[in-house]
């Protein structure tokens, strides 16, 4: 572990890729890499969260972002990424120090123990100097299990590694009150409550995959992890120092006072919906408090293929999303014990248990600010008496 204070930087595609030949952009690396080792002069432990592979492998698999499908995305990655890092390697050796590459997939966040195995080899890293490089591995990754943006991506890993601070930097100054092409746009200098601007942020950037709403919602997993997330334009000099000191303008997100514990923190920041269950009026009025499990009478619906230690969001029937927590159960156990309700577990399980669905140390009530996710469209499984002859009946 690393008493320093560490901070994460998020660089969008944009910044790194060339827009028309999509080919580094060595002027910007050398300013950034500069400003990162002031940083780490000053005292900081650095870790990049880098956008640009797939932009500056797509010439090689002869695409473009316009033409290019998600294999040809996979492919451009696998040839982007020794460009990225060769780039980063030499101007890294310019400035002194060392990096090193960390290629990332959904399951290392998602699933805890290699979630823990991660941050090990970033903390031994950072012990030795160097400054660790993360991305996601999309020559691996599919549409169905991809983080997607590196905005969410870099906030994960300030989570992980306990980061004071993440910066974001971006072709834009921040975050405006609206379309910032409208004339009565306002820059808002700082955020509170990010909730109350992703209306203001539809858009996308066409180099990389996020927009301000995804910069939104990585900043709010950072601020409800104690992170303070700054949103910054990069093509500047020193974009980093002057970020921090203040000297230029920049949004930004403040950390909540009162973070989550790592386990509640890594419980509440999701990626991906694994699975979801409504609960009762009843239960939902009592959700949270004496130590209260989340029972298997208390699901009225609940939707996904999940298993066991899988993050379930919980809605309470007005579809307002109260907290997320921890299933002790798959998904296919859990439709077997709610239309049975009145067959003991054991008997339907093969095992013992007290079936609880989510135990109380496992839950976590989503603070207000914490943006809530919609319900599933179709929360497909409604928990009703099962017909006499189905497969599910005392299965
Ligand atoms: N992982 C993608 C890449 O390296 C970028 C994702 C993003 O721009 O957010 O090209």
């Amino acid at each position: 572990m690393t008493d320093k204070r560490s901070i994460v930087i998020k660089i969008g595609s944009a910044l790194l890729a060339n827009q028309d030949l999509l080919t580094p952009r060595f002027g910007f690396l050398q300013r950034l890499l500069e400003d990162v080792a002031r940083l780490r002069a000053d005292g900081w432990s650095v870790i990049l969260c880098s956008s640009g592979s797939v932009a500056l492998g797509l010439k090689i698999v002869g695409e473009t972002p316009e033409t290019a499908g998600v294999s040809d995305k996979q492919a451009a990655a696998a040839c982007g990424m020794p460009l990225l890092l060769n780039a980063y390697k030499q101007v890294g050796h310019e400035y002194g120090f060392e990096i090193a590459q960390i290629l990332l997939t959904l399951g290392d966040f998602e699933d805890h123990r290699r979630f823990l195995n991660t941050r090990n080899t970033v903390h031994r890293l950072l012990e030795a100097g160097v400054v660790p490089i993360v991305n996601e591995n999309d020559s691996i990754t599919t549409e169905q299990i991809r983080v997607g943006d590196n905005d969410r991506l870099a906030a994960k890993v300030a989570q992980m590694v306990g980061a004071s601070d993440l910066i974001i930097l971006t072709g834009v100054d921040g975050l405006y009150d609206r379309n910032p092409d409208d004339p009565e746009a306002q820059f808002v200098p700082e955020v509170e409550d990010v909730g109350l601007y992703m209306d203001a942020t539809k858009g996308k950037s066409t180099l990389g995959t996020g927009g301000m709403a995804t910069k939104l919602q990585a900043a709010n997993m950072a601020q409800e992890a104690g992170v303070v997330t700054w949103i910054a334009q990069g093509e500047v000099d020193r974009p980093l120092s002057t970020v921090l000191s203040g000297e230029r303008r920049s949004t930004k997100v403040l950390a909540n006072p009162n973070p989550l514990s790592g386990w509640d923190s890594w419980i509440a920041n999701r990626l991906q919906m694994a699975g979801s269950l409504v609960i009762s009026d009843e239960a939902a009025k009592m959700l949270g408090a004496d130590d209260r499990p989340i029972t298997r009478s208390q699901i009225v619906s609940m939707d996904g293929d999940f298993t066991r230690g899988d993050v379930l969001h919980i809605y309470d029937q007005a579809g307002t999303e109260l907290a997320r927590g921890l299933s002790d159960f798959t998904s296919e156990e859990l439709r077997v014990l709610t239309v049975n309700p009145d067959t003991p577990a054991e008997q339907l399980l093969g095992y013992r248990s007290k079936g609880e669905v989510v135990r109380f140390n496992n839950l976590v009530m989503l603070q207000s600010h914490h943006l809530q996710w919609d319900a599933p469209s179709s929360m497909v499984y409604e928990v009703a008496p099962p017909d006499e002859d189905s497969p599910l009946r005392n299965a």
